[in-house]
């Protein structure tokens, strides 16, 4: 396992599975990733990606679209709810559209006010995470975790969509912490998928976010110092938020959180704040994803893997030197382009999307991590977890889902 240039940052994951090796390791011959691989942006530049299907997903978030399928959860109300969600995140992105920057999906998120020339003392490292983390979790932040700034996962360039070409990040020099926020996703809209329905969950993920990021970033800014507030934009999350301890690597390609499995969007700010950094965390879901395949059989296009992890580059939207569960980018985004929506049964399957403040579900929880997992996922599956909420029964307030 290599650590990152500057020295500075050591294994991203802790967690191992039974052959006592993580489930993301980073290899010798390890790659940095650009953003102009990244497959929503082959979708304006390879005519691999930019079929008309593609075309048609991203113009149905931004206009209406002529027709609807006559499917539950794919009609006018659906998609009205979805881009409704979206609305907060989407002034952002389009606030700078004219100087080809898409702030949180393709260049950070813009702050309007510098901080003073002095620092405010925040205290001992320890004392200085705690703060932040009250911060963050004032402004609406459901995880909070630090980590050290780790050059690996910044990408080596953005991408300009006007000019089609790859830019500089623009990252400042000098930034030792990351702090990353998670914002956990409606979990019924989540049950709903495949549904465009389902799609406002992650809207209304990504403009929380937005919020939580934009005022955090400058309360930092106000107390002198650096800070990024950055969405998908500048670097992987993923990565960043196993070693800030949020949760651990899944099959599916997503990180698992124990407060709310897999249905969190990640956001970070880079900073110079002198703050203390979390651990990577373990409560088994590495062992359980080895027992476990309910998201690569429920996979409509099969683009998750049913073998253990390898280092493998699919194709130019997989980052290269990385031994770990890899998830097809191109077959899952030709799906996502096919039912207009952003695709999660993945995560609506996963045992680990549960409503924890249950008592039986923290039992299960702990039950996952241990021998017992066998008898977990039996019962997982006689119990019937994971079933979708039909569209019309989320609108009509009725719910048929095991609890
Ligand atoms: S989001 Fe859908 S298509 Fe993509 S990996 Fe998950 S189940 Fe497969
Ligand atoms: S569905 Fe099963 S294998 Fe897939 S990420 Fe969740 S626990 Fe792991």
């Amino acid at each position: 396992m290599t650590r990152g240039p500057d020295g500075s940052a050591g294994p991203v994951a802790g967690p191992s599975g039974a052959d006592g090796r993580p489930a993301w390791e980073v290899l010798d011959d390890f790659e940095r990733f650009s953003q102009v691989d990244d497959v929503f942006n082959r979708a304006s530049w390879d005519p691999e990606v930019a079929t008309d299907e593609a075309r048609r997903f991203f113009a149905s978030y931004r206009e209406p679209l002529r027709s609807w399928r006559n499917a539950s959860g794919f009609g006018q109300r659906d998609y009205a709810i979805r881009n409704a969600a979206w609305q907060v995140v989407d002034v952002f992105a389009e606030m700078h559209d004219a100087d080809d920057l898409r702030d949180g999906f393709l260049s950070p998120l813009t702050q309007l006010r510098d901080g003073p020339e002095e620092r405010f003392d925040l205290g001992t490292p320890e004392e200085a995470a705690a703060t932040v983390k009250q911060v963050a979790r004032t402004f609406g932040a459901d995880l909070v975790g630090l980590c050290a700034h780790d050059e690996r996962w910044v990408y080596t360039e953005r991408y300009a969509r006007r000019a089609d070409e790859g830019r500089p990040v623009g990252l400042p020099e000098g930034m030792t912490s990351v702090v990353v926020v998670g914002q956990a996703m409606d979990r019924d809209l989540v049950d709903t998928v495949p549904s465009a329905l389902s799609g406002a969950a992650t809207g209304l993920g990504y403009s929380k976010d937005a919020l939580v990021l934009l005022a955090t970033a400058q309360w930092l800014r106000n107390l002198g110092y650096r800070a990024v507030p950055s969405l998908n934009d500048t670097a992987l999350a993923i990565p960043l938020a196993i070693a800030a301890g949020l949760g651990e690597y899944g099959r599916h390609g997503m990180v698992i959180t124990s407060e709310y499995g897999p249905r969190v969007r990640f956001g970070k700010i880079f900073t110079d704040a002198p703050v203390a950094h979390d651990r990577p965390v373990e409560f088994g879901v590495t062992r359980f994803c080895e027992s476990c395949r309910r998201c690569t059989n429920a996979c409509p296009p099969g683009a998750i893997p049913s073998g253990g992890p390898v280092a493998v580059k699919l194709n130019r939207s997989s980052i290269g030197g990385v031994r770990k569960w890899s998830v097809d980018g191109e077959k899952c985004f030709s799906y996502w382009a096919q039912i207009a929506n952003d695709c999660m049964i993945c995560m609506r399957v996963c045992p680990y999307n549960k409503d924890f403040s249950r008592l039986r579900h923290r039992i299960g929880r702990r039950l996952a991590g241990t021998r017992l997992r066998g008898l977990m996922l039996w019962l997982e599956g006689r119990i019937g977890y994971g079933k979708r909420l039909r569209p019309r029964d989320w609108w009509a307030g009725r719910d048929s889902r095991p609890t």
